[in-house]
């Protein structure tokens, strides 16, 4: 761990493990992520609904599970407020409980694509998407509004596609470039 902080990840890491470990390193298992697209079933009981990891289980490490569980409550929320007919299958609730699910999926599963030891399969435009996530990651170091851009999609405050906005990506470009002695 201490060799693949200081050579894999940015410089910050690398200083932070030269100090005294304060505990053990603890691992932790997750098999894969998974998501179940009750949205797509065409017969479906009323009064039913599935939340939380039954319905995606993404990989822990970036903390997600929590917040998009408590926000498919929200959209249970806003479904039941809307007095829906319960005698029919709540299919509002899962179209609202798809945005979460997609944000939450998006998220983690394009940083799980850029692991070493993970070779695909790579979506259409990844690279695209590889360099973008790239330039916002290493500006969130140096550059405290993307930084806060950049938490408040991870923490599921925002919806990921306020990242890529041309004004973020511009600025993410700028505060690397000023990082690098070249802007
Ligand atoms: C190692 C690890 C670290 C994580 N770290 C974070 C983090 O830092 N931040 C974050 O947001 N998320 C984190 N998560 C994810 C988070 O724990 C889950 O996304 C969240 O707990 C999902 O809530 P849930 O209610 O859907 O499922 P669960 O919390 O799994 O609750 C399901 C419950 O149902 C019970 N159950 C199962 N089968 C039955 C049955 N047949 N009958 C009755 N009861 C049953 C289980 O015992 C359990 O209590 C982590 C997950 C793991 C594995």
């Amino acid at each position: 761990m201490r060799a693949r902080l200081r050579r894999d990840f940015p410089p910050e890491f690398g200083s932070v493990i030269g100090n005294d470990l304060l505990g053990d390193i603890t691992t932790y298992r997750h098999s894969d992520s998974r998501r179940r697209d009750f949205h797509l079933l065409e017969r479906f009981p009323a009064r039913l609904v599935s939340v939380g990891d039954a319905v995606a289980s993404v990989n822990p490490i970036y903390g997600q599970g929590m917040s998009s569980a408590a926000l498919h409550g929200a959209a249970l929320a806003s479904f039941l407020r809307s007095h829906p007919d319960l005698s029919s299958p709540a299919r509002e609730f899962f179209d609202l409980q798809r945005v979460v699910v997609d944000a939450a999926w998006q998220t983690s599963t394009s940083a799980d694509l850029a692991l070493p030891h993970v070779d695909g399969p790579y979506p259409r435009g990844y690279r695209l998407t590889r360099w973008l996530s790239g330039q916002i990651m290493s500006a969130s170091i140096t550059d405290r509004a993307v930084s806060q851009r950049f938490d408040a999609v991870t923490t599921m405050l925002s919806h990921p596609s306020t990242l890529a906005t041309p004004g973020v990506v511009l600025r993410a470009v700028r505060a690397n470039l000023r990082a690098r002695g070249q802007g």
